[in-house]
């Protein structure tokens, strides 16, 4: 019956975000997954997921995605809590799609809590060479307003909320959400379900650390533990060991062909990831930007 309801519940969403769109002419889908204990996932597949606990105590908020979906993100929270300004929001990390709606959130009060490297990027923003980005620019009220190092707990909703720091994984900023009660984790970026990761080698993040980063991840969960994702669809405890399996894997591939002395091209040329390419290749994360990340982690060079 219960999964009846949740299921009813998700259709609706899905129905009401579908005329929200509609109306605004702009074209985004917003999906609402219920995952007990008034939390809940908001995808939108164009950045980072969104989670929010609801309750008495307010509405805390992980991850704010950008501007042009933060609006939509908003009003998605708002028919959850019943018209709640946003109260207290975690950044996971500093890349765009995870914190462009803070200036938003901000203005409407809500408290922004974030590891110090965070707020460092953001007044100091670095260029992203692997993805031949520019710096990108982000003025104060992007800024967090509370540091969070690691190993920091939050009550709130009758959920006990530890927050935990990864060094040098997906970036050198990330913390990820354990719901300790409910057994839901916001992972941020440290897990791309079943695709293949960014790892940010430009902004402190490394193959190992990542590796490491995951492996934290699964300690404090348990094979029941729903796994919220930075991209894609929710996860389990199997779907992180995959993609251990499967970084350690193509990591040694690659190790192996730079100490053969082949150039980053000359190992492109020979597609060695081909058989991970169905897969875990996606938009984003194609096998020849994998290989490029693994040969940044081991050489420290771009070619
Ligand atoms: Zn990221």
């Amino acid at each position: 019956m219960k999964k009846i309801a949740q299921l009813v519940t998700f259709i609706c969403w899905c129905g009401f975000v579908n005329a929200h769109n509609h109306d605004k002419g702009k074209g985004f889908d917003i999906k609402v997954t219920d995952l007990g204990s008034n939390i809940f996932e908001l995808r939108t597949e164009r950045s980072g997921n969104v989670a929010v606990l609801i309750g008495t105590d307010g509405v805390f908020m992980v991850d704010t995605q950008m501007e042009h979906l933060v609006e939509l993100i908003d009003h998605t929270q708002k028919k959850l809590s019943r018209k709640r300004d946003v109260n207290l929001i975690l950044n996971t990390h500093f890349h765009r799609d995870h914190v462009r709606g803070n200036a938003y959130f901000k203005q409407r009060g809500a408290i922004i809590m974030a590891h110090p490297n965070v707020r460092r990027y953001l007044e100091k923003p670095k260029a992203i060479k692997m993805l031949g980005h520019i710096s990108p620019s982000f003025t104060s009220e992007y800024y967090p307003t509370i540091d969070i190092a690691t190993n920091t707990l939050i009550k709130m909703n009758g959920q006990s909320i530890e927050l935990y720091h990864t060094p040098k994984a997906h970036t050198n900023s990330d913390l990820f959400v354990v719901f300790k009660e409910a057994n839901v984790i916001h992972a941020g970026d440290l897990v791309f379900n079943r695709r293949f990761p960014f790892i940010d080698i430009d902004n402190g993040g490394s193959v190992a650390g990542y590796i490491a980063g995951i492996e934290k991840v699964i300690k404090v969960a348990n094979t029941d533990t729903k796994i919220i994702s930075g991209h894609g669809q929710t996860a389990t405890i199997a779907d992180l060991e995959a993609s251990i399996i499967m970084l350690t894997e193509t990591h040694s591939i690659i190790k192996e062909l730079i100490q053969q002395g082949l150039s980053l091209e000359a190992i492109k040329a020979l597609a060695p990831l081909d058989k991970y390419k169905e897969k875990w290749d996606w938009a984003f994360i194609s096998s020849d930007r994998m290989i490029t990340t693994h040969y940044y982690d081991i050489t420290g060079m771009l070619e």
